[in-house]
């Protein structure tokens, strides 16, 4: 009987995209997997150490199977990802139960450690150096590459996939810990870019995002001396027959150099979308985070994306609360994002990291009433920008790449009365657009009439289709948007 196998993943894109190749390599050494922890043999957790809260919820998950484990110790628990690099000793202390602790650079080995605890019956550890602990050689070949066979049937859709150009980050923003759990930056080489998205474009994916922490600083040395930047891997990746649409996430300020701009606008396979996280509108703070630029050139950086590429849609990050925050500077903030036009910003409240420089320089000396408010007025302003972005678009036709039903609409629909399903997908900018139709147009690229909007969401007409009219289940799924953004907390492509 095939061994059955539960993954709960919390996190970024890279998580996501992580989780899928773990299950795909366990898959072939005969998991299923299940949708219910308790049901599993194997259960994984893929764990995000970015900000407090998503760690809080890694162990509270785990002490809820405590329990469970003492009845079945045959059941075999592990923690990967982000928490197990960077807290190895603490996690077993807080879940002495999990036997399993991998971090980031040793995916590659999970079946591996799987086989030795049930040899062994022990915890096992496979962790990748510390940035400080050796040399920057030695700590690069410490984080493994891992980007085994991809799977279709382990994507939430098989036209869309993540394809990873980097690993790690060499920017150090203070407030970070990604640069100490995913390692050193390391580029890809772009014949297994272009590989994988050939792979993935036999299997019928339509639509790549290439996904790294600063994706746009991506670099490849070659042997010859030769260097391929993103825009370069961007003109390689275009004449991949079958793929449509081609993304990338997330954009550092520094790095939006004007060939990557020049290839977004030309090349017309690649989405006219930047997410470019700001985080904050004033230069202390700027300064303090160690963003390595000032507002000035950030809003010069955002008037140079749209002169070169017409029509693009940005969307950036932003932290409230970060230590030494004034009112003052927050008020800068709320001043850029009032002008900036972001399609969409995700807002976070700081959350201090140990092992962070932020963490040790500073006093985290917001108080946590002053990130909530500071949080919900700089949504309020970004949501009444977005309001203004989405409706210049109503009265135009739109190229629509459709996901599938919309989820919320599924769970109050009209279904069982036999009414038409409210779809969903996303334009070449980004933006999530519904309409009534059929659960058959799911990964079809189809023309929508826009003729409604709000903060979040353009609502449409398929062309040549029926008259739209707004449903109610459309306006509470409008009203309940950014409690998702901020449940998710994440640039979701
Ligand atoms: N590499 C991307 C970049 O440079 O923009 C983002 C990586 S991070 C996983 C995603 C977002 O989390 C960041 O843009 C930042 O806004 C937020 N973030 C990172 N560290 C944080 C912290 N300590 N507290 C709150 N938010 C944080
Ligand atoms: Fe973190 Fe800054 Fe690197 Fe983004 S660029 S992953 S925020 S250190």
């Amino acid at each position: 009987m095939a061994r059955k196998l539960f993954i709960d993943t919390v996190g970024c894109q890279m998580n996501v995209l992580d989780s899928e190749l773990v299950v795909g390599s366990l898959r072939r050494q005969g998991f299923e997997v299940v949708e219910e922890a308790r049901h599993a043999d194997v259960i994984l957790f893929n764990t995000c150490s970015v900000r407090q809260h998503a760690e809080e919820k890694i162990y509270s998950a785990l002490g809820t199977l405590r329990g469970h484990k003492q009845r079945h110790p045959e059941k075999i628990i592990g923690v990967i990802g982000c928490m197990a690099q960077k807290d190895q000793e603490l996690v077993r202390k807080r879940a002495p139960h999990v036997d399993i602790i991998c971090g980031l650079g040793q995916l590659a080995r999970i079946p591996e450690l799987i086989a030795e605890v049930e040899r062994c019956r022990a915890p096992v550890y496979a962790v990748s150096l510390g940035r400080s602990e050796a040399s920057r050689p030695e700590v690069e070949q410490s984080f493994e590459s891992y980007d085994p066979m991809r799977e279709p049937s382990m994507r939430p859709t098989r036209f869309q996939a993540f394809v990873r150009t980097q690993f790690g980050c060499d920017k150090f923003c203070t407030y970070c810990i990604v640069p100490s759990v995913r390692g050193p930056e390391q580029g890809r080489p772009p014949e297994h870019i272009l590989a994988e998205t050939q792979q993935l474009a036999e299997q019928g994916c339509k639509e790549v995002t290439l996904v790294g922490q600063t994706v746009n600083s991506y670099r490849f040395k070659h042997g010859d001396g030769r260097t391929t930047r993103l825009s370069d891997l961007l003109y390689l990746l275009h004449d991949v027959a079958g793929i449509e649409r081609i993304k990338f996430v997330t954009n550092f300020p520094r790095d939006m150099t004007d060939d990557l701009l020049q290839a977004v606008r030309d090349l017309p396979k690649v989405c006219r979308y930047l997410h470019v996280p700001a985080q904050s509108g004033c230069n202390e703070v700027l300064a303090r985070m160690k963003r390595l630029y000032t507002v000035e050139y950030y809003r010069e950086m955002l008037a140079r994306c749209r002169a070169i590429v017409p029509e693009v849609a940005i969307s950036s990050d932003f932290i409230v609360g970060f230590c030494g925050e004034s009112e003052e500077s927050f008020q800068r903030t709320c001043e850029l994002v009032a002008q900036a036009g972001f399609k969409n910003s995700f807002i976070f409240k700081y959350s201090t990291r140990p092992g962070t420089k932020a963490n040790e320089l500073f006093l985290d000396d917001v108080p946590e009433e002053t990130k909530k408010r500071r949080n919900n007025d700089l949504l309020a302003i970004q949501n009444k920008v977005s309001f203004a972005e989405h409706r210049r678009w109503i009265g135009r036709s739109v190229e629509v790449l459709v996901e599938g039903p919309s989820k919320r609409f599924l769970e109050k629909s009209t279904l069982e009365a036999g009414g038409p399903i409210q779809m969903t997908g996303r334009t070449m900018t980004d933006h999530i657009v519904v309409f009534d139709g059929d659960e058959r147009l799911a990964g079809q690229t189809l023309p929508i009439d826009i003729v409604d909007a709000s903060s979040f969401t353009l609502f449409g007409l398929l062309k040549d289709g029926q008259a739209w009219s707004m449903p109610a289940a459309a306006r509470e799924l409008e009203s309940s948007e950014p409690a998702r953004q901020q449940r998710l907390g994440l640039p979701m492509v």
